[in-house]
């Protein structure tokens, strides 16, 4: 009998001699890391995890089990060691929220579980954890996620900006323009302009024009889709891109918005302020013009009903303009 074989005899395969195949690699890892046995007990720990929990790797190593030391969640539900013990195959679990027991802020921790088996029986004998600290990336990532989301964003209204609007229109133009002509989809504009805007400043002040222009941005979040685009394009006026939408349907929407508003009972300082909005609508003739050719004719249509009595909505076609009807 070879000596390997009366020493495989002797002693069973645990988790320890499982590892020992891994150890060399372990020790070169800089993430932190825990080799657990089936009750949670550490029976090995890295320096990084000894910083990470705030104890010495000599302390972890006399832990009875991992959750009374770090527990870890994933969109507010716990994920103790029984769920980790759980997986049989390695799987990598993203966006985990750490929490050092006896420490109040939590960690954003990037999780590897990879579990050990008995290679006869597959019986399990543990889980060897691997621990990412990404909380200083994360708080960076939001911080610069912040600060794009605010050069977008009309600080009044919450709506996107002009610069943003432009931005969005020239990459989705480009982008259809670079598809073949049977992938071509339409695309819509629609510019909103606030009726005598100027009589509710006059009239009501100027912080309850502000408060007007906050309840359109509200109602207008409300009537277009989520992937339609509302942009304050300017003092009281709004842009709306609405992507695969013809110019009946994008005109459908805006007497939607219309609508709403001319309903909507608005009172500030409890004074009724009433409210109407024209809109006018144009879909982009991809090839044939720009889109500053196309809002220069939903601006064209949007005059047309401010020479028509105005809260209406009209169509410039291509060739010429349909105010569409009220109850539409
Ligand atoms: P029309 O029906 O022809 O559109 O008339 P209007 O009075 O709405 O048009 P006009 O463009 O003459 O007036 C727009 C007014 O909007 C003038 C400007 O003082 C006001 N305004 C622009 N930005 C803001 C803002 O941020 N807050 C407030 N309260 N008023 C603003
Ligand atoms: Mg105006
Ligand atoms: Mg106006």
């Amino acid at each position: 009998m070879s000596q390997a074989a009366i020493k495989s005899d002797a002693s069973p395969p645990t988790i320890q001699s499982e590892f020992s195949r891994f150890e060399a690699f372990a020790k070169v890892l800089l993430d932190a890391y825990v080799l657990l046995d089936t009750q949670g007990r550490v029976l090995k720990a890295n320096q990084m995890l000894a910083q990470l929990t705030g104890q010495t790797t000599r302390q972890l190593l006399k832990v009875e089990n991992i959750d009374q030391i770090l527990n870890f969640a994933v969109d507010g539900t716990k994920l103790g060691f029984a769920e980790l013990l759980q997986y049989d195959s390695t799987i990598r679990i993203d966006e985990v929220s750490g929490n050092v027991v006896g420490q109040d802020a939590p960690l954003n921790l990037i999780l590897s579980v990879f579990p050990f088996f008995e290679p006869e029986t597959r019986n399990k004998l543990g889980i060897f954890v691997m621990i990412r600290d990404v909380t200083a990336e994360t708080q960076l990532q939001d911080q610069y996620k912040n600060k794009a989301i605010q050069s977008i964003t009309d600080p009044l209204t919450t709506l996107f900006t002009r610069a943003y609007f432009e931005e969005y229109l020239n990459g989705q133009v480009a982008r259809i323009e670079s598809l073949p002509q049977s992938d071509h989809y339409p695309v819509s504009l629609v510019m909103c302009d606030i009726d005598f805007f100027k009589k509710i400043n006059d009239g009501f002040g100027h912080q309850a024009g502000d408060y007007v222009l906050k309840i359109v941005a509200r109602i207008m979040k409300q009537t277009f889709r989520k992937t339609d685009v509302c942009c304050r394009y300017g003092g009281e006026e709004f842009l709306v891109i609405l992507p695969a939408a013809t110019a009946e349907n994008a005109g459908i929407a805006a007497n939607k918005l219309r609508n709403a508003l001319q309903n909507e009972v608005i009172i500030y300082e409890d004074r009724h302020i009433p409210l109407t909005m024209s809109c006018g609508v144009a879909m982009i003739q991809f090839g044939k013009e720009t889109y500053l050719e196309t809002m220069a004719r939903a601006d064209l249509a949007l005059y047309e009903c401010k020479h028509n009595g105005r809260n209406l909505v009209s169509l410039h076609d291509g060739t010429k303009i349909i105010i569409t009807p009220r109850e539409g």
